[in-house]
């Protein structure tokens, strides 16, 4: 069978990408090996100004758009919403912080991001603050769970998903680009951490990271409200919510690990002490596509220009793969300028 498309990996950057180029009436094989992986078990986190000095990325007045309006028209096709738009607050750690978020206040570029900061003697908080709190805006999270089997269900109606492990070596270059039955103008691999193992593309510089994440259920309701205390808080109903998510660049496995539990319930401790003693009911891990640069891995190999590579979305997997799947389709289709070209690595990585 003659296709456009071949794409390897239902993640949320492989699902995103086949919706666009079937919106756009290319035909589209995607295929995944069905285990979980790093899109299903996110807290799928949006959220503009990072880091203690409150940074507002670059690229955010036109990824956070596009996140949006990607989300919306999922919502509306399949009648669910998966983006819900919720404020955070952002817990100052000190007197320092409490100084630097009064002073991005003073900028333009930050009133639709920022709230003024509550002061450190406010009791209005149910959350221990001494050095106050900030209202983060235009903050959320993607359900990225049943967006994903939402999408699934989708490719499998349209009969363009396979349940199988896609082996690299499998892939016939003479006469014709093929794999099994099927003959694929690109082979797009959109394979998450696994891309380390791809042998054409493993020689990107991947940076990993294993995160975990805990599901709490609590006896009490749950404040309605994301918290950002240095990890994160999500209630999810009433009475559950999620907290994460660690970071380490060691361990390279989806184990869940007493240790790293343990982590994430201490931190959350100083926040409130009765939050950290929620009986914990999942416990996920899983790793994260990083990249050496923090920027996304797209474009088309150097040698093969029938293989093609969307990943290293890094921790911002909901933020930035609607837009760069919607640029990385024209550039395809269209033949405008790769985003986030791996060609930046051609010459420093590729060996040949
Ligand atoms: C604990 C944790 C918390 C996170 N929190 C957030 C957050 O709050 N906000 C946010 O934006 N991002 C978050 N992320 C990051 C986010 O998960 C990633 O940015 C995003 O999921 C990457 O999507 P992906 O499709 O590239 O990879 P994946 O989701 O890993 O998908 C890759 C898919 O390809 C399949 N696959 C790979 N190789 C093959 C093969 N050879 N054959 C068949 N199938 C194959 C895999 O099984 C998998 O289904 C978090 C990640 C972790 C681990």
């Amino acid at each position: 069978m003659t296709i456009d498309f071949l794409i390897v990996g239902q993640g949320l950057a492989g699902s995103l990408l086949a919706w666009e180029l079937l919106g756009r009436g290319c035909t589209v094989v995607i295929v995944d090996n069905g285990t979980e992986n790093a899109s299903q078990i996110a807290a799928g986190l949006i959220n503009p100004v990072t880091g203690m000095r409150l940074v507002k990325a670059a690229d955010i007045d036109y990824l956070l758009p596009a996140a949006k309006h990607g989300y919306t028209r999922l919502a509306k096709f399949f009648r669910q919403d998966f983006y819900l738009e919720k404020p955070m607050l952002r817990l100052l750690r000190s007197e320092d912080e409490y100084k630097q978020a009064q002073k991005r206040l003073l900028e333009l570029a930050y009133h639709d991001y920022l709230d003024p900061p509550d002061k450190p003697e406010s009791q209005a908080r149910p959350f221990a603050a001494p050095f106050g709190s900030i209202a983060q805006k235009q903050t959320g999270y993607l359900l990225t769970r049943p967006l994903l089997n939402s999408l699934k269900d989708f490719f499998i109606r349209k009969a363009c998903y396979r349940q199988t492990d896609f082996n690299a070596t499998d892939i016939r270059f003479s006469p014709v680009l093929s794999w099994q039955d099927l003959t694929p103008t690109r082979i797009i691999f959109c394979e998450g951490y696994r891309a380390v193992q791809n042998p054409w593309f493993s020689w990107l510089p991947f940076q990993l990271a294993k995160g975990e994440i805990l599901t709490l259920e609590h006896g009490a309701a749950v404040p309605d409200t994301m918290l950002n205390y240095g990890n994160w808080l999500v209630p999810i109903t009433s009475r559950q919510f999620r907290i994460g998510a660690t970071f380490d660049h060691e361990q390279m496995d989806t184990q869940t690990t007493g240790p790293a539990k343990t982590t994430l319930l201490n931190a959350l401790v100083p926040v409130s002490a009765e939050l950290a003693q929620a009986r914990c009911i999942h416990h996920h891990a899983n790793i994260r596509p990083c990249t050496l640069d923090k920027q996304p891995f797209i474009g088309i190999h150097p040698r093969h220009k029938a293989l093609a590579v969307f990943n290293g979305f890094g921790a911002k997997g909901s933020l930035q793969i609607p837009w760069y799947s919607r640029q990385f389709a024209d550039a395809l289709l269209n033949g405008t300028a790769m985003p986030a070209d791996i060609q930046r690595y051609y010459a420093s990585h590729f060996a040949g």
